[in-house]
């Protein structure tokens, strides 16, 4: 024996806190019961009742990305792991891609085409602005790639590409695959991935569908698919080969053991996708994210990014003078229990709003930590009226909208 056993080792039960933290960041979301029940599972990673929840894991993802496509893989791993899948199975050495770069996620896919060898062209868009849509066909012309990447919400400075329909006619009408990353706008804003022509849509557990980290979907079109069986070279990446995957998805084979208790914790959030459909889910999103903005607005806060630019899954207000982000987090953790998102560059938080972050009884108590929290550290701000604003804009919307979700 040479390692002694470790001593003071703390228990989770003290480690965690008593109460759960709201997670009201930008992932991972807070658990629909369901989903947590199902993740606490484990059964035979093969066989009938896996192939049953596989099948319906298959369906529901079908619906969820609108695609007839029979080519819907799980991964055990994070959205980083299905961005690099999408990338490995689609990008040889040597050939062009073009990355359309407007923030930290969007950079990631054109490093992880870099690494497999590929000549790619970065277009950076400047921050926090959406893609220009004739810079694009520019680009398009003079790159002449063989695949274009994406990102349709940048959860890191809270920018939507709302043109992603128009780039990928443009790159579809050039003949180029187009990767999709949909990691935080899956089911909180609409994606079309047949009739938009994207070829490959990338999603994580753990933000727009709201269920665990580390369990991530991924839909290849059949186009991709036919170019991934045409491939002749061979993958360097075993775990992310597609056709390998293909087995235990499409087979009823062995590839890895897959992540189980992950698996049906995704079957329960899509089924949940299900039962609200599609449309409502993007109302209920919409109606709170709009709410949520109006309310941070009347405190006396600014928003991050332009309207036209803006995503709703994601909401990032500046930072007013004399405060830092940091403290604003901490402040809120500590004393109100909820938990935001700093960021990776820009002087602003992030507060989420995918799945269940999405519902008003959150964003009472989360407007109402922030402004007091920010009120706390010095900054002026007046919190009856965010929060005022945050029920007016609720209600205005709920009697537009006719619903109540
Ligand atoms: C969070 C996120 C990712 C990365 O997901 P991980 O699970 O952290 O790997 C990729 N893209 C977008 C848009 C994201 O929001």
């Amino acid at each position: 024996m040479i390692v002694p056993v470790p001593d003071h080792i703390i228990p989770l039960d003290n480690i965690l806190p008593e109460e759960p933290l709201l997670m009201m960041g930008a992932g991972p979301v807070p658990l629909p019961a369901r989903v947590a029940a199902a993740n606490s599972i484990v059964i035979n990673h093969l066989g009938d009742t896996m192939a049953t929840v596989v099948q319906q894991i298959k369906r529901m993802s079908a619906y969820v990305f609108q695609t007839e496509s029979q080519h819907i893989l799980g991964v055990a791993g994070p959205g980083s792991a299905a961005m690099e899948m999408a990338v490995v199975n689609l990008v040889v050495p040597d050939s062009r891609v073009l990355s359309i770069c407007n923030g930290f996620f969007s950079t990631r896919l054109a490093q992880m085409a870099e690494r497999v060898g590929a000549e790619v062209t970065y277009l950076q868009v400047a921050e926090p602005e959406v893609v220009d849509i004739e810079q694009v066909a520019a680009y398009l012309d003079e790159v002449d790639p063989q695949v274009v990447t994406i990102v349709q919400g940048e959860t890191s400075n809270t920018v939507f590409n709302r043109n992603l329909p128009a780039v990928c006619a443009l790159a579809k009408a050039r003949g180029a695959m187009v990767i999709v990353d949909a990691v935080c706008t899956l089911s909180t804003l609409p994606l079309e991935m047949d009739s938009w022509g994207v070829d490959a849509v990338i999603t994580g557990g753990q933000k727009g569908l709201a269920s665990i980290p580390g369990v991530s979907l991924i839909a290849f079109s059949e186009c991709a698919w036919d170019f991934i069986e045409a491939r002749q070279d061979q993958l360097r990446h075993w775990c992310l080969d597609a056709k390998l995957a293909d087995q235990f998805w499409y087979k009823n084979s062995y590839h890895y053991t897959a992540p189980v208790s992950g698996l049906l914790a995704l079957h329960e959030a899509l089924r949940l996708i299900c039962i609200e459909t599609l449309e409502q889910r993007f109302a209920r999103h919409s109606r709170h994210s709009a709410a949520l903005q109006a309310g941070v607005e009347a405190l006396g806060l600014s928003l991050y990014v332009a309207p036209e630019a803006r995503l709703n899954s994601v909401v990032g207000i500046c930072v007013p003078e004399g405060i830092t982000g940091p403290a604003i987090l901490k402040q809120m953790s500590e004393r109100y229990r909820v938990e935001i998102s700093g960021s990776f560059g820009p002087k602003i938080v992030r507060i989420g709003q995918m799945g269940e972050q999405c519902r008003s009884h959150h964003l009472f108590r989360t407007l109402h930590a922030l402004g007091s929290s920010i009120k706390t550290l010095g900054g002026v701000v007046d919190v009856p009226a965010g929060v005022a604003q945050l029920e007016m804009v609720l209600e205005v919307e709920l009697q537009i909208r006719g619903q109540f979700t």
